[in-house]
């Protein structure tokens, strides 16, 4: 299960080449994600199955939440502190977090309740959970659908022998089959509304944070560097368990949550436990860890000073995961514990400024500015 967007795993593939990043270049890769993109649609709406003629640009995060940071109606992406030359640092509300997937009158009406910000005044109903699970396993395989195609197209060329492309061709595909049990397992619950999401953790803070988040995140290491999941296993077609969380920007204040599937809780037991003792600074540090170093579903404020962007240690959280760093099979099986650590250890979160905290909050720039 790798979890950060496969593109750029391929550019730093590409870099391996050790080619010059020309525009030549640059055109040919934005051409193939493209195509990807064009082959990965398919003609009917993955949710109802209706024929579509278009689809609807889906915001994987609500847009509310994304105009509350927005600096001239634009946010910034993860991609902001990797600088690949090749995608965008800054993105409009309406080309954020988007996929597309579903038809028109499906977006309209299956997320509503979840979408509509009056409903953080109390703790999500099952429903709203049930619909940010649909929606978040909705982005998985909108994603992995694309990166299927773009990995298909790249083994017909001259990389079709590297084991690279081979591997990371077959998790896909298991990846995508676990994304649409999950997914079809929400999608029942739409109907049942049975009490089957478990609501880990709820908190309004009284403050704007300038970030915005919601996304599956599949931890590795629990607080005390104990594997959760492995995500580095030798073949890559493991299954794992994950967690789904959401920070949304509201009007005057941030709504937290975080939540799960009963089914896969006893992973998170322990990590729940030692979370739930610590203080609310201690709790944002350990999220405000988890959403750069597992996820690139981050927005953030153009508001946010350059410090941030240019601090190294949150450049270096933010780099993309994949095992694209392990030359060979038998090199993950010996390293893959070390290389969790390095990558997903707690004991690194008070390195990174916690965008999360009241001294972050969005006011502050907005006054300044
Ligand atoms: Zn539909």
């Amino acid at each position: 299960m790798v979890q950060k967007n496969e593109f750029w795993s391929i550019w730093d593939l590409q870099k391996q080449n050790k080619q010059p990043v020309t525009i030549e270049r640059k055109k040919t890769f934005n051409k193939k994600i493209s195509d990807a993109r064009q082959k990965a649609k398919e003609a009917f709406c993955f949710h109802c199955k209706e024929e579509v003629a278009s689809f609807c640009n889906s915001h994987s995060i609500p847009s509310f939440c994304l105009k509350t940071i927005a600096k001239e109606g634009k946010l910034l992406m993860t991609n902001a502190f990797m600088n690949v030359q090749i995608l965008d640092k800054e993105k409009g509300v309406k080309q954020t977090g988007t996929f597309q997937l579903i038809c028109k009158a499906c977006d309209n009406t299956v997320f509503s309740e979840y979408e509509t910000p009056i409903n953080y005044e109390l703790k999500p109903t099952q429903q709203m959970l049930t619909q940010i699970a649909l929606k978040n396993f909705l982005q998985h395989i909108s994603r992995k659908k694309q990166e299927i195609a773009l990995f298909e197209s790249l083994s017909t060329e001259d990389t079709r022998d590297d084991p690279y492309i081979y591997n990371n061709l077959e998790t896909k595909q298991f990846d995508l089959k676990i994304y649409t049990d999950k997914y079809n397992k929400a999608k029942q619950n739409l109907l049942n509304d049975h009490e089957v999401y478990k609501c880990l953790y709820f908190q309004t803070l009284p403050y704007i944070c300038p970030v915005a988040f919601q996304d599956n995140v599949t931890i590795c290491l629990d607080l005390h560097d104990k594997i959760i999941n492995n995500i580095y296993t030798p073949t890559h077609l493991n299954d794992t368990t994950s967690i789904h969380i959401s920070i949304f920007p509201l009007k005057t204040s941030t709504a937290i949550l975080i939540f799960l599937h009963r089914s896969e809780f006893s992973e998170y037991k322990t990590f729940f436990k030692t979370f739930w003792k610590k203080n609310l600074e201690e709790q944002l540090e350990i999220l405000n860890f988890i959403i750069f170093a597992y996820s690139e579903n981050v927005y953030m404020s153009p508001l946010l000073p350059a410090e941030v962007l240019e601090n190294q240690e949150l450049i270096d959280i933010v780099r993309p995961v994949a095992p694209t760093f392990f030359p060979n099979k038998k090199q993950i099986q010996q390293d893959f514990k070390i290389a969790l650590k390095e990558t997903f250890s707690f004991s690194n979160m008070k390195r990174i400024p916690n965008l999360l905290s009241e001294k972050y909050k969005l006011k502050n720039f907005k006054e300044m500015g």
